[in-house]
């Protein structure tokens, strides 16, 4: 591996350090399988980018987004140990938030043309011009806002975390998507509304509820989100990493 350790100030975005315009910084590669959405269950190939444009007071990946870690490492050798982890052939492009990294479409159409499935993960509140197997998209409510101690993030995290036009932008960009909202209880659903009122023909099994947590959610909790979903024809988002494995990195 050519890559190289840095340390990640800007937190923002994350300019490739000079020279090496072709890199990406990651936070962590593994292959394990998919814990959430339509395609939990399935073997894959995960990169995690080190960065995002927000940061959500219950944010599961704090070494890429409050305090990015990683190295920068280029799209070829990437696509190269996507390849080599056959036969699983499917890959997550996760973060932090993919879509602030100006070599995404590299990466995800060098994975695509490689015969790997690819699904980006994002909050969809930035567009690029990518495309992708599945897009799958968690926009991010009231409740992710972080607390005031949080300093000027938590202004620039509400002013960031809404983008109706990047969000249906972003929705365009996948063969296939999904929505997960990550709901702590019944005051979420009027944003939920909210959110889709934007959006054109969502169909109902696109989109999940997922209880907020990386324990197990509380009886309540879970029962509002199954009756919910009942109710309104979505999906249940249960997280089976966590089950599998616990709340830990490389899973
Ligand atoms: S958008 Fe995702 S990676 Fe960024 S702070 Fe929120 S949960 Fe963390």
């Amino acid at each position: 591996m050519t890559s190289r350790t840095v340390t990640m100030r800007p937190l923002d975005e994350a300019p490739a350090p000079v020279g090496r315009a072709d890199t990406l910084p990651v936070a962590e590669t593994f292959v394990s399988v998919q814990g959430e959405g339509g395609l939990a269950g399935v073997p894959s190939w995960f990169v995690r980018l080190s960065g995002c444009n927000l940061r959500c007071a219950w944010c599961d990946t704090p070494y890429a987004s409050w305090a990015p870690e990683g190295t920068w490492r280029t799209v070829e050798e990437l696509i190269a140990e996507a390849r080599a982890a056959a036969p699983v052939r499917h890959a997550v492009v996760t973060g932090g938030e993919p879509f602030i990294f100006p070599r995404l479409s590299d990466l995800v159409g060098g994975l695509r043309a490689a015969g790997v499935h690819v699904t980006i993960e994002t909050a969809g509140t930035a567009d690029r011009d990518v495309r992708a197997d599945l897009i799958s998209v968690s926009p991010k409510l009231a409740n992710s806002t972080p607390p005031a101690s949080a300093g000027p993030w938590r202004d620039r995290h509400e002013a960031r975390r809404s983008n109706p036009e990047a969000l249906r932008a972003v929705l365009g960009r996948g063969a296939a998507r999904q929505l997960k909202f990550v709901v702590t209880g019944p005051d979420d659903l009027p944003e939920i509304d909210r959110v889709l009122s934007h959006l054109e023909a969502v169909r109902p099994d696109e989109i999940f509820l997922m209880p907020e947590g990386v324990t197990a959610p509380p009886p309540p909790l879970r029962q509002w989100c199954l009756e919910t979903c009942l109710a309104r024809g979505w999906r249940y988002g249960h997280r089976l990493h966590i089950e599998l494995f616990g709340n830990r990195r490389g899973t």
